[in-house]
């Protein structure tokens, strides 16, 4: 059986209805960017801050 989750409190539960609000859940999609683009975008960001900081030298 899948985890659902509900929408408006954040409760995961087997049910189609939220036990704490009765409001319909759904299957948690997965996040839309994976942490490794996040530090990869940090990383760039960081290469970029140094770039600068060579210019002015
Ligand atoms: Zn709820």
């Amino acid at each position: 059986m899948k985890i659902k989750k509900c929408d408006s409190c954040g409760t995961y539960t087997m049910k189609d209805l939220c036990p704490k609000c009765d409001k319909p859940t759904k299957h948690p999609q997965p996040p839309r960017f994976s942490p490794e683009d996040k530090y990869g975008k940090w990383r760039r960001l960081e290469k970029i801050k140094q770039m600068r900081e060579h210019e002015r030298r």
